[in-house]
Parts: C-alpha cells; structure tokens; sequence
C-alpha cells in the first residue's frame, strides 16, 4: 500500500499547486486500498455510488471527521436524503428536480453541502448534465429560489480529442457566472485541465490502479 501513497504523492508534485484538491476517486476499492491515504491525512474522497459509499464510508467517516466525501456519480432522485447525509460536496446537480430535493433534504438535516454543477459541455445526447444554453437559469434558480451553496461548475468532456476547447469552455462560463471553483480533470487529462484553472481534480486510477 505504500505504492498508493507514491503515486498520491506523485499526483501533487505533478499538480505542484496548493490551490488545486485532488479528490481521491476510490469507487469500486476496498478500503484496504484507501485506509494509507487516510493516515496520510488526506481529505477529500471521491465516489459515484450512494449505497457503495455508505457501506464504506459510513464509520470511516465518524472516526475521521475531517474527511471530506464528494459525490461524483448520476444521483438519483430517491438517493437524494441519503446522499445529503452522507457527502459534504455533490459534483453532479444536473435538474431541478433533483436541486428542490436536496434543498429540502439539506434543511431536514441541517447541513450545508457544496455543490457543483454538472454542465453536459459536448451537448452528448446520452450523457448527463446542465446544457449550456439553460446553464444561467438554472445557476440563479438554485442560488436565489433554492439558496443552495453552487461553488462552480463541473464536467466530463467527450473523448472527442477536443478536451481543450471544453475546457476552455468550462472556465469561461464559471466566469461568466462569478464561480470560484471548477471540477475538471480526471487521471487521463489533469494536466490539461490545469491550464483551463481546474481547482478540483478528480483522480482514480493512478492514484489507486486500474479498476476491475
Ligand atoms: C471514475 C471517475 C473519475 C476518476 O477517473 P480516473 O480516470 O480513474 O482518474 C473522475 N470523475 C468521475 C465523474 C468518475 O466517475
């Protein structure tokens, strides 16, 4: 496990930038694989499924309550409350319907969670997220009417060799609307997505290997 560490380590000298969090994407791990980042003091976790992340996490996190739990993956309506307990950040506000929900659920509970708006930047029919041209409305519909904490914008661009230009897009529009984070960037393309201004990156695989 100690090759977990390294290639945590080798993550941030690549960063080489305090500003920038890198979220430890652990989905589909075990928490033998997660445990040496935890004593390493590391913060944020990402994962893209409510249940696999309670059945993880959920005493993990009584005994480490620094640990910041970030939701990454499509979240269903009806995992809406469970996903208010349990996450302190969400990447993936992508409908109103589901903004209303945890807006209701956020107050329930009396708790804040950071959110991140998925934007669908190629416009992929098949792909979840915000399109561009809804993006303002939504953006003041969650902050005015719903008076949630939206910190900026997140994305997973095509694999359309265009990554740059989605970028680029993405910093632009969190701009536009006065965002100050933006959650872009995966094991594959971090680099890139730091010249476009990512202060979140959200890294798997060369932190923890390959999934199976
Ligand atoms: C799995 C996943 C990641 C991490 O991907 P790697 O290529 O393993 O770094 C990042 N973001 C989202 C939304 C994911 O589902």
């Amino acid at each position: 496990m100690d090759l977990i560490i390294k290639q945590f380590e080798n993550i941030k000298s690549l960063i080489n930038n305090s500003n920038v969090k890198i979220v430890a994407v652990s989905k589909t791990f075990s928490y033998d694989y997660i445990e040496p980042l935890v004593k390493h003091k590391h913060v944020h976790f990402g994962e893209n499924k409510v249940q696999e992340a309670k059945s993880k996490w959920h005493d993990i996190k009584k005994n480490n309550p620094h640990i910041n739990l970030h939701m990454i993956g499509k979240l269903q309506s009806n995992k809406a409350k469970e996903a208010v307990n349990l996450f302190e950040y969400i990447h993936t506000l992508d409908s109103e319907k589901l903004a209303n929900l945890l807006a209701k659920f956020e107050k329930a509970a009396n708790k804040k969670i950071k959110y991140f708006i998925q934007v669908n930047v190629g416009s992929e029919k098949q792909k979840s997220g915000i399109g561009i041209e809804m993006l303002d409305d939504f953006y003041y519909y969650c902050i005015k009417e719903l008076n949630i904490d939206v910190i900026g914008l997140m994305a997973i661009p095509p694999n359309d060799g265009n990554q740059s230009i989605h970028f680029k897009n993405l910093m632009e529009l969190n701009k536009s609307l006065g965002l100050k984070e933006l959650s872009i960037g995966m094991s594959g393309d971090f680099q890139e997505a730091l010249k476009y201004e990512a202060t979140f990156v959200r890294i798997g695989s060369s932190i923890f290997g390959n999934r199976v």
